[in-house]
């Protein structure tokens, strides 16, 4: 199953792949995280990437796809996926759609976690406080939310017109979220394969 799990900054992407991972044994891969990892690493890459996630913006497409590129490529993914923060533009979207092309491999669905920006807003002060995530002060937190709806929210729209979207309602108990994300996978053609 190659599974992209879609949603605004602290829609629970994050949660709902790694509650999913076992049950479909694929590797949850979120880009936030990988940059976290570089951040920690003291990298190249993560000194170039962490201002620009601290004050909440965008890295580079060329950056992320190799990034994604290579993460791809690694045997674990072989089976599948559960991509998380990626893709995050119309730019993005396209550069998968050519690395899944080239391996043969096309995306099986798309599932949209749908979010209230309260809701979000709220979750992330939450996150905020037990996580110390820079990027999640209520400031900043504004700006992801008004690039999501800019640059990231139209992704949906590309997927919705290749009949490979599922929206699900994000908001309630982790359990019942899980859930319906399980029964929107259920009626996806790589399930029933
Ligand atoms: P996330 O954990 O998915 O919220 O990502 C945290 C931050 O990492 C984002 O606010 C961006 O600065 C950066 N990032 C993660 N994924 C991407 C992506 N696909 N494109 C550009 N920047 C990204």
């Amino acid at each position: 199953m190659r599974l992209v799990l879609f949603g605004a900054p602290g829609s629970g992407k994050g949660t709902q792949a790694t509650r999913l991972k076992q049950d479909l044994g694929i590797p949850h891969i979120s880009t936030g995280d990988l940059l976290r990892a570089e951040i920690k690493a003291e990298s190249e890459l993560g000194k170039k990437a962490k201002s620009i996630m601290d004050a909440g913006q965008l890295l580079s497409d060329d950056i992320m796809l190799g990034i994604i590129e290579e993460r791809l490529g690694q045997p674990d993914a072989k089976p599948g996926f559960i991509l998380d923060g990626y893709p995050r533009n119309l730019a993005q979207a396209e550069a998968l759609d050519g690395v899944l092309a080239r391996i043969g491999q096309p995306l099986d669905v798309v599932i949209k976690l749908e979010v209230p920006n309260e809701a979000i807003v709220d979750r992330c002060v939450v996150r905020f406080n037990k996580e110390g995530r820079p990027d999640d002060n209520p400031e900043t937190v504004k700006k992801r939310l008004a690039i999501y709806a800019d640059q990231t929210a139209p992704v949906a729209e590309f997927y919705a017109k290749r009949g490979k979207l599922k929206v699900v309602d994000g908001v309630g108990e982790l359990d019942d979220v899980t859930a319906r994300i399980k029964t929107a996978l259920e009626s996806t053609s790589a399930a029933s394969a």
